[in-house]
């Protein structure tokens, strides 16, 4: 075992857990790199009452002094930066520049949490002669945060700077299968100077998040996973009168004319495609084709078989993740789908024991197969001809999620009728993976995305307090 076993860090201690534990193995090679508690609802008490007790006092700094912690925090962050994102990479399977990529997105969120002072101030107005109201953002109190394989520590820094300098404590549920992020960013806030049993890790699986879900001290919760548990958590929570916000899984279209730059079009469709091992929300799923694209869908297919497995296009998380992608390949194949590259049975040498899937494209996909209708989580892009514009928007609309959704061409004209029409919370144009950069919000619509607003940006603001409406007269 690489790394010693994780324990939970409960109260700024790290707690034996006498419980049953769970083996942690890098999808890159095989390796056992650690493993991890499968806490229960014991634990969960013990950390919201750690919690509860720090908040007393945390919640009473003001908010220039909460986010000076933070300023610590970044320049930590920025001097562990390579060991970050190689743990990330180990843990997760991504390369290691991907992991780099998710390291500086966490920093890029911890800054705007550090600006929380100058977004927070103001508001107040002379009502009437010497009345004056004012607004005061206040902390909610406990609240936590449960998150994915995809993004180790991205995703757990969308809410933990911004939730904490806000005022509020918090314990964090971190995927299972990449829990080592999370212990690192506990000792990196531990040594940027927060007190004790303001952030706290409970390790382990649905048990832990039932018990986030229904303790009576936690105020509120955000979830990121895969649509079908954020429905259930998003309702599991609210039903016990917490605030929730949960954000569910993607099946992100990008259409293409024929207008669009073939260089650039073919470049950016693959890399978000295959970008992370296409394990991400973001990810281009489905290509929808308008008209006569075939010299780009050939560009597309020469940048593919350039990423390369083990090279540079990271592991899946496991096994049955390369099962469960190889299948629908293969389902899609027999339904009378074209393999134009195919990535099925890819082997690392030397990694024999990873899990590897090699970027796959698939043409003359029709929207009614299922590699057309579902998340398949993996460097896979079906392409589906459509004939015109309202045929591709009509597949697009036609899509549950509605995370992320993407148009190539060259006419603003056609750009802003596909913004107009496309059911997706963020849309890319010439963009094939549009992350908002802070301080715009991340968030989609439909079922990727259950509760009101965006989970970074200005919108975590209003998420993580509640406001205080003061109106006085001397
Ligand atoms: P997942 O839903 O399997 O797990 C997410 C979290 O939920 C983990 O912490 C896990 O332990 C917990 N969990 C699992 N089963 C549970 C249950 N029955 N009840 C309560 N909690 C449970 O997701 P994943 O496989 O870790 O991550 C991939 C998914 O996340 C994809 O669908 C992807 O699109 C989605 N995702 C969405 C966003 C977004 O912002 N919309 C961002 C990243 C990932």
């Amino acid at each position: 075992m690489k790394y010693e076993a994780l324990r939970n860090r409960i109260g700024g201690e790290r707690v034996a857990f006498g419980g049953d534990h769970l083996g942690l193995v890098s999808p890159i090679d095989g390796a056992h790199l650690s493993q991890v508690p499968l806490s229960t609802a014991i634990e969960v008490d013990t950390a919201v009452e750690a919690a509860r007790r720090a908040f007393a006092d945390w919640s009473r700094r003001t908010i220039k002094e909460r986010s000076q912690v933070f300023y610590r925090y970044r320049e930590l962050l920025n001097s562990h930066f390579d060991e970050l994102a190689m743990l990330v990479r180990e843990e997760n399977g991504k390369t290691l520049d991907e992991g780099r990529a998710e390291v500086a997105k966490a920093i890029e969120v911890t800054e705007f949490a550090c600006s929380s002072p100058q977004l927070t101030a103001g508001e107040v107005l002379e009502v009437s002669p010497g009345v004056e109201c004012r607004v005061e953002h206040a902390p909610l109190g406990v609240v936590a945060s449960v998150t994915p394989f995809n993004f180790p520590s991205m995703v757990p820094h969308w809410t933990i700077p911004i939730a904490i300098c806000l005022g509020n404590t918090f314990i964090l549920k971190p995927s299972e299968k990449v829990p080592l992020s999370a212990d690192r960013t506990a000792k990196l806030l531990h040594d940027a100077g927060l007190p004790a049993g303001v952030f706290n890790v409970v390790h382990g699986d649905r048990t832990v998040v039932e018990a986030l879900c229904d303790h009576a001290h936690l105020e509120a919760l955000t979830f990121v996973g895969s649509t079908p548990i954020a429905k259930q958590v998003y309702a599991r929570a609210t039903s016990n009168l917490k605030r929730a916000l949960a954000m569910g899984g993607a099946k992100n279209h990008l259409v293409v004319l024929p207008d669009a730059n073939v260089q650039q079009t073919a470049v950016n469709v693959t890399a978000s495609m295959a970008g992370c091992a296409g394990q991400r929300c973001m990810a281009a799923a489905t290509m929808l084709a308008i008209g006569d694209v075939q010299s780009i869908i050939e560009r597309i297919c020469e940048e593919t078989r350039k990423t390369v497995p083990g090279e540079n296009l990271g592991a899946v998380i496991s096994h049955e993740a390369k099962k469960r992608i190889e299948a629908y390949i293969t389902e899609a194949e027999n339904a009378g789908a074209k393999v134009l590259v195919d990535g099925r049975g890819a082997v690392v040498a030397g990694c024999e024991a990873g899990s590897y899937v090699g970027p796959t494209v698939i043409d003359n996909v029709r929207p009614e197969m299922r590699i057309a209708r579902e998340e398949v989580f993996g460097p896979v892009l079906a392409i589906i001809r459509a004939k015109d514009m309202d045929e591709a928007i009509a597949v697009e609309n036609s899509s549950p999620f509605g995370n992320a959704a993407a148009v190539y061409t060259q006419s603003g004209e056609v750009a802003r009728e596909f913004i107009d029409a496309a059911s997706a919370g963020m849309i890319g144009v010439n963009v094939g993976v549009p992350v908002p950069r802070e301080p715009f919000g991340f968030g989609g619509w439909n079922d990727s995305r259950f509760g009101a607003g965006d989970i970074t940006g200005k919108n975590a603001i209003g998420f993580w307090t509640q406001s205080k409406k003061i109106t006085t007269r001397w």
